[in-house]
């Protein structure tokens, strides 16, 4: 660094070469969010005024003792200048010079490495690595820097800069302890000489500052960094109120997790489960809530990165030291160290979670009503955290109430002896399940079927696959290994024998039928299953439910990787045994009753027919039948 002295007390300095480039292109470049220099330099009057409070406790005599902690912002829209003044530590000369004079913190550090890899003009680079102290030549053409350091033998001193190449410091007597900083804004930066633009700045990135930020005597940010606290500390109230800031809510959560660790990462975290879901609601997709914060510092607004998007309906803060305070976006999303908090966080939701759902029941069904399709969706989209989902799903089952959840470990408790799968049908309603043909083999063997009501929740069975090494199944997949019903008497099987067709007769009925049906099915064949329906369509290859079928059918995917169905009839149902005679008598009736057999079929597997063909078809049938 060179210096040349001017007068004993003023001298002009160059600044270090890297600063003199980290100047040009923060002069010249046209990044946009301009808007955080405050956030930078009210973030060094926090640390600044957190370096004091530390050395009060550890010095005999510091200066201006009774000075109170806090940081205060002036301006003249006039003048159009803009100051912030702290009653930190303060800088002496030696300290005013190296640190505004050369690059010394990481931040710009890392900026600097990664300049000389980039095109100078690389505007980015400002919002990726941060630029400190030198961000306030962003907005201002000059900026002045009065600091008197808290030792009592300083006298205090004047750095002054238009950011061009050097800087001065000169003798500045009579000061108070701390720094003061002022921007002589540049014309297009006038916007930060406004009440209201600093108003919301601060509001936005510095709510959480540990001092007063005091603007017209006033203290702007009022709400405590409650996160940092211990619980013990903490009023029902006050996290009540901190919630409705932070979420900007008007009713209170539901429930909340607060919790703090030190390994493997140093986090303070205060997670909020709201009470309402709005994105059920028909508000659209819910943007996620959690804010990242350094030392209380905002870092990020509703983090993109750093939960799991399937988390969108958590609100609330997460704080971790570790952090660098300059990091931006674009790095925020390669950083290591995020990926690391999430896991961290999201493992201690899932915990959280879990441990409500034993401890309060009603309020875990609560939740799981409104939030429950989020966690659906981490099942699909996220393996990482499947196994620890899994074990959070509720659904009604044949053996709850109407309305009533169970789990799937309640499921598997409850699973006989010899059962290995665990079995789901999907139906639009309870009653639908209930009067379908999907579940009569079932409820003849006792045993338990999930209902999955939502159309998401196939694909979740499905994407689970399995649930403490039990096979999930649905049960309108084809060839179902079902052991033979318990209830079943000598009688009956005698009855039902001498109900149903012999095999031969059945097998031409069957060869016939899907004669008549063609492509529209795999195979017709003679059900195990059925005993008071007397038809359903099953998946023969099982990997895509039926409904997982009209949802992707929907969504315009084509029919051929579906596979093909297989319609199972019921022998011993009058209607199939009609039918068989009906064929001799009447072949082309006949035909048009299996269609429409397969039709009610397909409907009551949730799947759209055409209905214009139905329709006629059915009118040729009952036209037969009135005698025509
Ligand atoms: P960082 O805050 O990451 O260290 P900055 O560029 O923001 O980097 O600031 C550079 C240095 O200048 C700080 O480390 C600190 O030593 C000093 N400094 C800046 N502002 C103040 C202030 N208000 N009071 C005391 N020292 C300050
Ligand atoms: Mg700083």
């Amino acid at each position: 660094m060179s210096s040349e002295k001017t007068t004993p007390q003023t001298e002009t300095k160059e600044f270090q070469a890297e600063v003199k480039k980290m100047l040009d292109i923060v002069i010249h470049s046209l990044y946009t969010e301009k808007e955080i220099f405050l956030r930078e330099l009210i973030s060094n009057a926090a640390d600044a005024l957190e370096k004091f409070r530390h050395q009060s406790v550890m010095e005999q005599e510091v200066f201006d003792s009774h000075v109170p902690l806090e940081i205060t912002i002036e301006f003249d829209e006039k003048a159009n200048t803009l100051t912030i003044s702290d009653s930190g530590i303060g800088m002496d000369r030696g300290e005013l010079e190296a640190n505004l004079g050369t690059i010394a913190h990481s931040g710009s550090k890392t900026f600097f490495s990664k300049l000389s890899e980039a095109d100078r003009k690389e505007v980015n680079l400002i919002g990726q690595f941060g630029v400190g102290f030198y961000a306030a030549f962003m907005v201002a053409k000059k900026v002045s820097v009065k600091s008197r350091s808290f030792r009592m033998d300083d006298m205090g001193h004047e750095w002054l800069s238009d950011g061009n190449g050097t800087f001065t410091i000169a003798m500045c007597p009579g000061i108070r302890r701390g720094t003061s900083i002022t921007l002589e804004l540049t014309d297009e930066a006038k916007e930060y000489a406004n009440e209201a633009t600093i108003r919301r700045i601060i509001k936005q990135y510095s709510s959480f500052v540990p001092f007063p930020i005091k603007l017209k005597g006033e203290a702007i940010n009022t709400v405590q960094a409650i996160w940092t606290l211990g619980k013990s500390e903490i009023s029902e109230e006050a996290y009540a109120e901190f919630y409705k800031f932070i979420a900007n809510a008007y009713d209170e959560p539901l429930t909340r997790l607060h919790f703090s660790a030190d390994a493997p990462l140093a986090i303070k975290t205060l997670l909020f489960i709201p009470k309402e879901n709005f994105e059920t609601m028909g508000f659209g997709r819910m943007e996620p809530g959690v804010n990242l914060y350094c030392q209380r510092v905002l870092i990020e607004q509703h983090s993109k990165t750093i939960l799991p998007e399937w988390l969108r309906f958590l609100r609330g803060v997460i704080d971790s030291e570790d952090l660098p305070l300059n990091i931006s976006r674009q790095a925020l999303q390669d950083s290591a160290l995020v990926a690391k908090i999430n896991k961290v966080v999201t493992k201690r939701v899932l915990k959280f979670l879990e441990e409500m759902a034993k401890s309060e029941p009603e309020k875990y069904i609560e939740f799981w009503k409104n939030f429950g399709m989020f966690l659906k969706e981490g099942v699909i989209s996220d393996f990482a955290y499947r196994e620890e989902t899994a074990k959070l799903l509720r659904f009604e089952s044949s053996k709850t109430e109407d309305g009533v959840f169970t789990s799937l470990a309640e499921y598997v408790e409850r699973m006989p002896e010899g059962q290995k799968e665990i079995f789901y049908i999907n139906g639009p309603s309870r009653e639908a399940i209930e009067n379908g043909p999907y579940i009569e083999a079932f409820k003849k063997r006792n045993i338990e079927v999930i209902y999955t009501l939502e159309p998401i929740d196939d694909f979740a069975m499905s994407h689970l696959g399995s649930f403490d090494e039990k096979k999930l199944v649905s049960a309108d997949r084809g060839n179902l290994d079902l052991p033979e019903a318990p209830t079943e008497t000598e009688a009956d099987k005698e009855k039902a024998q001498s109900e149903a067709m012999d095999a031969k007769e059945s097998e031409t009925l069957t060869g016939w039928m899907k004669e008549v049906l063609g492509e529209q099915v795999k195979e017709v064949i003679a059900s195990k299953r059925l005993t008071d329906s007397p038809a359903m369509v099953v998946n023969p290859d099982g990997f895509v439910t039926s409904s997982m079928e009209r949802i992707m059918r929907a969504s315009g995917q084509g029919l051929q990787q579906f596979g093909g169905k297989n319609l199972e009839i019921n022998t011993s149902h009058p209607l199939i045994k009609g039918l068989a005679g009906l064929k001799e008598k009447d072949g082309e009736v006949a035909a048009s009753v299996v269609e429409q057999i397969f039709d009610n079929a397909m409907i009551q597997a949730g799947l759209m027919v055409e209905p214009r063909n139905m329709v006629a078809r059915s009118y040729r049938i009952l036209e037969r039948l009135v005698g025509k």
